[in-house]
Order: structure tokens, then C-alpha cells, then sequence
């Protein structure tokens, strides 16, 4: 399949990365939208999460168990957001799914 994440899960494209293991790859934004932006994305191909059923939830769990640990590590302790976007009207561009992570600057809300 032609997807650009699943190529960086699996190396074919280089990524600034910053931590992965067999479920999920962790690397910062090339486009970043806050002083600290990461994306955390499962190296099996889900689309979004319209695509998450009872036998690919596991990965979901394992990387908000992750983004908990990479936040304390990177010292988030003024806040951070955690954002995925479903489908072209919410500013999904890449269709696979992934979570960004954004903090270091007071983010808004509602988002725009
Ligand atoms: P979304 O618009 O929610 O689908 O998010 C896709 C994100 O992927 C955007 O924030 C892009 O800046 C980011 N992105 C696209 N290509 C790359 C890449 N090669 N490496 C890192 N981030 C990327
Ligand atoms: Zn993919």
C-alpha cells in the first residue's frame, strides 16, 4: 500500500524520530504547529479512528501509555494536547492513523 506513514513505521522514509518499539513509531512533525509537536502512529496500517475495533485496539492503549511516558521524559509539565483528526473536514491529510502532541505554547480552545 502507497502510504506515507506506514513508510516511515517501517523506515523507508527517514523521520526525526523519537521512540519506537514493535507497536508504534514516535517522531516529531515536519510541519510543526507548537515548540514541542509529535506524532504517534501504529506501524500497522489503521486508517483513522473510524477504523478502530476490537482487534486493533490494543496498539491505542499501548500509545497513550506512551505519550504519558514521553511527555513526563520531554518535562510537558505546563500542559500538553493530544489531537487526531478523522477525515478531510476535521484536517485529516495523512490517512493513517496518528496522534499528535502538541505543547510549549498556550494552545486555545476551542481549536480552530
Ligand atoms: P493530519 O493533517 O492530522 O493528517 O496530520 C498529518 C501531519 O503529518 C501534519 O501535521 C504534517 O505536517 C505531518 N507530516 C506529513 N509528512 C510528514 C513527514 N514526512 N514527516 C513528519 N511529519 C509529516
Ligand atoms: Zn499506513
Amino acid at each position: 500500500m502507497d502510504c506515507l506513514f506506514c513508510k516511515i513505521a517501517a523506515g523507508e522514509i527517514p523521520s526525526n524520530k523519537l521512540y519506537e518499539d514493535q507497536w508504534m513509531t514516535a517522531f516529531y512533525d515536519i510541519d510543526p504547529q507548537a515548540p514541542v509537536h509529535f506524532l504517534v502512529i501504529p506501524k500497522q496500517h489503521i486508517g483513522s479512528v473510524s477504523e478502530i475495533n476490537a482487534d486493533n485496539s490494543q496498539v491505542v492503549a499501548r500509545i497513550f501509555e506512551r505519550i504519558a511516558i514521553l511527555a513526563k521524559e520531554l518535562g510537558l509539565t505546563d500542559g500538553y494536547r493530544v489531537v487526531t483528526n478523522i477525515g478531510a473536514a476535521a484536517g485529516q491529510t495523512v490517512p493513517h492513523l496518528h496522534f499528535h502532541v502538541l505543547a510549549g505554547r498556550n494552545l486555545g480552545w476551542p481549536p480552530g
